[in-house]
C-alpha cells in the first residue's frame, strides 16, 4: 500500500475523543466541537447523560443548528455519587441503550457522549458496556466522550485525550451559577 493509499485510509477512520479533568470546559468544548464539525456538514448527535436542565447550548442547539440533534437523560438535579437513586440508575441506563442504538444507526457522521465518564464512575452504567460499544462502533464514525473521572480504559482505547485542569475557578471566589456561563 503506497503512502496516500494508508493516509486516505487513516482520514476515513473515525475517531473516539475523550475529554475530561476537573476544570471547567469540557461540555462546551464538546459542544464547539459539534459546531465546526455542522460547519463542515456533518450531521451530529448529542446525547447527555444526567442531566435535564434546557442549558444555554441545548437552547441555542435547538433553535439554530439544524444539523443537530440533542437527547438528555437526567433530572434536573444533582445524582449521589454512593447512593444514586433508583430513577438516576434508570435513567442513565436508558442513555446507554439509546446511544448503542444512536451509534449503530449510522445516522449520524459525529456522536457526543456527554457527561458518560461521570455515569461510569458514578457506577449508573457498567464500564465493560461502555467500551464494548466504543470498540464496535462503526468504523467512519467520530465519537466524543466527555466529563469527569474518565476510566483509564477509556482513555486507553481512545484516540485522543484532553484533560482540562483547574487552575482558579470563579466558584471559589462565591460566583456560582451565572446564566451563560455555567447553563
Ligand atoms: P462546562 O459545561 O462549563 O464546559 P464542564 O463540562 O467542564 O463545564 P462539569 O464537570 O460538567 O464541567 O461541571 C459543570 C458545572 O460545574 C459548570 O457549571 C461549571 O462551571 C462547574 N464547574 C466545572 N468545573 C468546576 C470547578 N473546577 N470548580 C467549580 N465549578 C466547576
Ligand atoms: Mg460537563
Amino acid at each position: 500500500m503506497g503512502v496516500m493509499e494508508s493516509t486516505a485510509s487513516i482520514a476515513k477512520r473515525g475517531l473516539v475523543m475523550l475529554i475530561t479533568g476537573n476544570g471547567k470546559g469540557k461540555t462546551t468544548s464538546s459542544f464547539g466541537q459539534a459546531l465546526r464539525a455542522i460547519g463542515q456538514g456533518y450531521s451530529v448527535c448529542i446525547l447527555q447523560f444526567m442531566k435535564g436542565r434546557k442549558y444555554g447550548e441545548v437552547i441555542a442547539g435547538e433553535k439554530y443548528l439544524p444539523g443537530l440533534r440533542i437527547y438528555q437523560f437526567g433530572l434536573d438535579s444533582f445524582v449521589m455519587r454512593n447512593n444514586p437513586a433508583p430513577v438516576d440508575v434508570e435513567m442513565a441506563r436508558q442513555g446507554l441503550e439509546k446511544a448503542k442504538e444512536i451509534i449503530a444507526s449510522g445516522e449520524y457522521n459525529m456522536v457526543i457522549l456527554d457527561e458518560i465518564n461521570v455515569a461510569v464512575d458514578f457506577k449508573l452504567i457498567p464500564e465493560e458496556e461502555v467500551l464494548n460499544m466504543v470498540k464496535n462502533k462503526p468504523a467512519e464514525l467520530d465519537l466524543l466522550l466527555s466529563g469527569r473521572y474518565a476510566s483509564d480504559k477509556l482513555k486507553e482505547i481512545a484516540d485522543l485525550v484532553s484533560e482540562v485542569n483547574e487552575i482558579k475557578h470563579h466558584y471559589n471566589a462565591g460566583i456560582k451559577d451565572r446564566a451563560g456561563i455555567e447553563y
